[in-house]
């Protein structure tokens, strides 16, 4: 049986929160809120709790999980940091940005058999309150199941883990729908390793010159990867989803879609969608709002899959702060199926 307690994070009803953290001390598995979205989480020092989440989740054994912690004495017990580079971690934690370290003491199975750990401080109280009550760091990944879009809302995680877990604790909607940037300072120079909901810009003030891979947004499989995570399928509703890196064809797709006799979708900002009136439409947020294009991303590729409709087109967005992580989830969530010319388009309604 699963657990649902609503939290408010202006005012945390602490009875739940200790309820929520017996289970982690028990072994269990609690989905909680964070600003980035929600986690489905375990003690990272419990290596059979940790197993489930793989269980649950299907997630590929090879793709470590984030360690979630509340205070920097625990960061120091799973990792190791030179006091250098804890003076500037201090200065963006709490947030959205997880930290490749050298490992210290975690069980294999949460870091993938890798030296390093990936660690996290969420900027969430109730993720904070949790951790501190359960008294040790919270391997968490993302609660969903694998392959599928992230959940930012707690019905999300209620659809892929009713039954599943002992809490899951609604939190509301997250702050940002993004997961978090994940850096590696294990070794110079420092590199990103995924774009997320911490501006690159903003972290290059405090850490200095961070290498952006050219393989950041790589669908594809092969190949050395830069990060465990990056070579599986991501993000993706099960309906297919085309991503349009010139918006201007959205138009051509829409009529040839509809002489194709194509039940199709439309996910777009509220500034396109005036030129679609007739079609069927998923609102993104505003173009002016790129945050808020970020916080409904996964709740509307969600979405798309409610509506019946063989194909999603969905619209593109200038790759400028929250825009670069919001295009790498575009890109991984389309696996491939990207329209820049006219000729992609009958790539596109030829295969069906
Ligand atoms: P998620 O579970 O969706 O939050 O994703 C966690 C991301 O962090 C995945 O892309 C992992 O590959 C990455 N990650 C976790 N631990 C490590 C590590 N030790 N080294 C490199 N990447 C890591
Ligand atoms: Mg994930």
């Amino acid at each position: 049986m699963t657990r649902v307690l609503r939290i408010n994070e202006k005012n945390i009803d602490h009875n739940k929160i200790r309820y929520a953290a017996e289970q982690i001390k028990k072994g269990k598995l609690v989905v909680f809120p964070t600003e980035t979205v929600y986690g489905i989480g375990a003690s990272a020092f419990d290596e059979e709790a940790c197993k489930k989440i793989f269980e649950v989740k299907h997630r590929a054994a090879d793709n470590p999980l984030i360690v979630h912690i509340c205070d920097f004495r625990q960061l120091q017990s799973i990792a190791a940091v030179s006091q250098n580079l804890l003076d500037k971690i201090k200065k963006v934690w709490p947030g959205p940005v997880t930290f490749v370290l050298k490992k210290k003491v975690l069980p294999d199975i949460v870091t993938a058999e890798l030296d390093t750990a990936a660690v996290r401080m969420p900027g969430n109280k109730i993720a904070l309150e949790l951790i501190r009550e359960s008294g040790v760091p919270i391997a968490a990944p993302s609660a969903n199941i694998s392959t599928f879009p992230s959940a930012t809302e707690a019905r999300h995680a209620i659809k892929d883990f009713n039954g599943r877990v002992s809490v899951i604790i609604d939190g509301g909607r997250s702050r940002f729908g993004l997961e978090s940037t994940v850096i590696n300072l294990s070794r110079k120079p420092y590199t990103l390793l995924r774009p997320g909901a911490y501006d690159l810009k903003d972290l290059e003030r405090v850490f200095g010159r961070i290498i952006v891979p050219k393989k950041i947004n790589d669908t594809k499989k092969s190949g050395k990867v830069l990060s465990p995570g990056m070579k599986y399928r991501h993000y993706s509703p099960n309906t297919r989803l085309v991503l349009f890196s010139d918006n201007d064809l959205i138009s051509e797709a829409v009529r040839l879609a509809k002489l194709n006799k194509l039940r199709f979708a439309l996910l777009c900002s509220e500034e396109t969608a005036v030129n679609f009136r007739n079609e069927r439409v998923i609102i993104l947020g505003s173009r002016k709002d790129l945050g808020s294009i970020a916080k409904n991303l996964f709740s509307s590729l969600r979405k798309l899959d409610t509506f019946n409709v063989d194909i999603g087109f969905i619209e593109s967005f200038d790759e400028h702060g929250i825009g670069l992580p919001i295009m790498n989830r575009l890109i991984k969530a389309s696996v491939g199926n990207i329209v820049g010319h006219r000729g992609d388009l009958l790539k596109i309604f030829n295969s069906g």
